[in-house]
């Protein structure tokens, strides 16, 4: 199929595009790296009237230190991440978890901000904000606005973006000595999307983790928090008595929705199996 028509239009100044959200609502779409979108268009998913073309608006580019925080720019491609000697240094669960995202081609047009505000229930990247408790930056008429990952993801495709806002960017906290992270998922083949997925970030004490995040993708219509799971884990030393007890616990947790060819139990299963794998790479159990 082929899209409908629309009007294009690619303009330089974040301004402009807030200008055009206000005037064309819902009957505007922007256009970042396209993978998701054009597909959408294509197969008639989507028919707005305008397609607002972000790819020339430099203050969305690039990933920098700022202040206590990495920030990158909604128009950072999932490449640049994985690539990105800012990112391995200070924010290495994003490396980890950047090859995971489909293939070479869509890594290379695919966005960060793309890939957040689309907020698609089985992505790496709001997996990986929400576990690392990051911020979303959006601007809107009313100037910028911090939302933090906890307050993000709202349902199905759906987040705290205003109609009228776009995201500029993220920021991330920086990683400290001290910190873990970890990174799997599980998917029929590599570059599918994955069935189930998880991102934790934690500080290690000792034997013991504190301020663990487990988040959880491909169970429910947004990223998960674990929150009975890390409250289980944090502080007690690691062992594998308390694997098996976090495991147990995270699959009594979660009400895992089914997919097209996995069932809510084997789903729950599987999640339990990543966390059996990660834990114990988390200290030296
Ligand atoms: C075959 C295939 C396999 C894929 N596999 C995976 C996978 O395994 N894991 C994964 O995470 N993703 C996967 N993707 C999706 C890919 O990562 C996309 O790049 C990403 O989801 C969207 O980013 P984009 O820059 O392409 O956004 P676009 O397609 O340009 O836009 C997507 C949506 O986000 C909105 N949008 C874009 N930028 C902004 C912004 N700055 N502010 C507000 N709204 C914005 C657009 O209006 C649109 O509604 C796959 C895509 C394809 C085609």
């Amino acid at each position: 199929m082929k899209a409908a028509s629309f009007d294009y239009i690619k303009p330089k100044a974040i301004s402009q595009v807030i200008d055009l959200l206000q005037a064309h609502g819902d009957d505007a779409r922007l256009l970042a790296g396209g993978q998701t979108l054009m597909a959408t268009l294509n197969m008639r998913l989507s028919e707005p009237q305008w397609v607002i073309d972000i790819t020339g608006i430099e203050s969305l580019k690039g990933i920098r230190l700022h202040g206590d925080a990495l920030r990158i720019g909604a128009l950072v491609t999932h490449t640049e991440i994985e690539f990105s000697e800012l990112v391995a240094q200070h924010a290495p669960l994003l490396k980890a978890a950047a090859p995971h995202i489909a293939h070479r081609a869509i890594r290379n047009s695919g966005t960060w901000g793309g890939s957040i505000a689309y907020a698609d229930p089985a992505a790496e990247w709001p997996t990986c904000l929400l576990a690392l408790g990051g911020t979303v930056i959006a601007q809107g008429p009313q100037g910028e606005r911090r939302i933090a990952s906890d307050d993000f993801f709202t349902g199905l495709y759906s987040t705290a973006l205003q109609p009228d806002e776009l995201l500029i960017a993220c920021e991330l906290p920086l990683a400290q000595k001290d910190h873990w992270f970890g990174f799997s998922e599980l998917a029929r083949r590599h570059g599918d999307y994955a069935i189930v997925g998880m991102a934790a970030t934690a500080r290690r004490e000792g034997a013991a983790l504190r301020g663990l995040r487990i988040a959880l993708l491909g169970l429910d219509a947004t990223p998960l928090r674990a929150r009975k799971t890390e409250a289980l884990l944090e502080g007690r030393a690691l062992d594998a008595n308390l694997v098996a007890d976090a495991v147990a616990c995270l699959r009594e947790e979660v009400d895992p929705l089914p997919d097209l060819t996995n069932t809510p139990d084997t789903k729950r299963h599987l999640i339990g199996v990543l966390l059996q794998r990660m834990l114990p790479h988390s200290v030296n159990v």
